[in-house]
């Protein structure tokens, strides 16, 4: 099998799943609790924090454990909009995950915030005076990702929350898919919160971490014990948080692995473009995600492909999985311009740390076939 859909998730690193063990079985203590057992479960939770605050960049204080990605934009986005009463307006954009703009849907609806969405171009990238001409004295926070999970397309966070500070708005990124593969130091991005997931990096689903700057007010989303300094209640889960820090200390240098994989991606693109003369890049085509390679492929059913390159031993999505299985096109590709039919032939296919040249020539390989599979029906 050739597995080349990781923007989806990612197999669990074995070291990752080995650290959480003895916090599954005999260190089962409640890191709140006083005694012995549970000293040893709250050190291993402050260890695993002061990992991952070392990672990126930031104050250990600053990091909240989570339940994932979708956690982590809620908690940064209402926390953040909730708890700084500056404005009720927020910008972001039409082409972010479900989990970003469902939450601001609902800060609209249910707390009487006015949200301006930029528009993006063909490629996917917000224009910078776009941005500016967004941005209010009332705009109380701005939501953009790093990098998109479905078209790959990189927008320049630091960038955008240097221009956002100056009218003294917070901004939160998602970082979900430019985890590993970027640049997400917080002391890069300048940013105020950022939300990452587990297992898009090798620790198990239902991980994470938000990154909440120490100054900053938050409002939690989980009222209860007082948990991670009053930001998220609930009793940690100390297994997934060694984890997690674990299989972040095993992701490559971002630098060296961007040029290995940018190399690969952009091989491998050449080759789709080269052998199949209906297909077209989506995203930007240098300004993108060194892993995540998505094509349109016109006049054919993006599903089809799928199924095709699955009995062919390739494993591919047609863009994000919360939108996999609806037959709803993909609503970045609609902000990018792409007409609802053109949208529906979109496969996407994103790469791991070990992803090799051998498989992505297979992968290209059984794609030509596939495709003159799916054209002769
Ligand atoms: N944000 C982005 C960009 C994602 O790709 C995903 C998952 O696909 C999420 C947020 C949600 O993360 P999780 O699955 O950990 O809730």
């Amino acid at each position: 099998m050739v597995y080349l859909d990781n923007a989806a998730t990612t197999p669990v690193n074995p070291a990752a799943l080995r650290a959480a063990w003895p916090w599954l079985t005999e260190e089962f203590g409640n890191p709140s609790s006083t005694h012995e057992l549970g000293q040893r479960a709250s050190d291993a939770l402050e260890d695993a924090r002061a990992r991952i605050a070392a990672w990126l960049n930031c104050r250990a204080s600053e990091v909240v454990f989570t339940s994932g990605g979708t956690e982590s934009d809620n908690l940064g986005i209402s926390g953040l909009a909730l708890a700084n009463p500056r404005g009720r307006h927020i910008i972001s954009a039409k082409t972010e995950h479900e989990a970003v703009l469902e939450t601001l849907d609902y800060l609209a609806r249910f707390h009487d915030f006015e949200v301006t969405w930029l528009p993006v171009d063909s490629l996917g990238v917000i224009i910078e005076a776009d941005f500016v001409a967004a941005l209010r004295d009332d705009t109380t926070l701005v939501s953009l990702m790093l990098a998109n999970n479905e078209i790959g397309t990189v927008h320049p966070i630091a960038r955008f929350a240097e221009l956002a500070h100056q009218v003294g708005a917070a901004f939160h990124t998602d970082a979900v898919q430019a985890a590993g593969w970027l640049d997400t130091r917080i002391s890069t991005l300048g940013v105020d919160s950022l939300a990452l997931s587990g297992h898009k990096i090798g620790a198990p689903k239902g991980s994470g971490v938000a990154y909440l700057r120490g100054r900053l007010a938050v409002e939690p989303l989980l009222h209860g014990g007082g948990q991670e300094n009053g930001r998220r209640s609930g009793t940690e889960n100390v297994a997934w948080a060694v984890a997690l820090a674990t299989a972040i200390e095993a992701l490559p240098n971002f630098a060296e692995e961007q040029s290995r994989v940018t190399k690969l991606r952009d091989d491998f693109v050449a080759e789709v473009l080269q052998s199949v003369p209906t297909a077209t890049l989506s995203g930007h085509p240098k300004q993108r995600h060194p892993g995540i390679a998505s094509f349109c492929f016109e006049g054919i059913s993006g599903e089809a492909v799928l199924l095709e390159l699955e009995r062919r031993g390739v494993i591919v999505s047609s863009g994000s999985a919360c939108a996999a299985g609806s037959n709803e096109p993909s609503h970045v590709l609609i902000a990018c311009g792409f007409n609802a039919e053109l949208a529906q032939t979109a496969v996407r296919f994103s790469f791991s740390h070990l992803t090799s040249a051998e498989e992505l020539q297979q992968a290209a390989a059984a794609l030509r076939e596939s495709i003159s599979a799916v054209s002769a029906i």
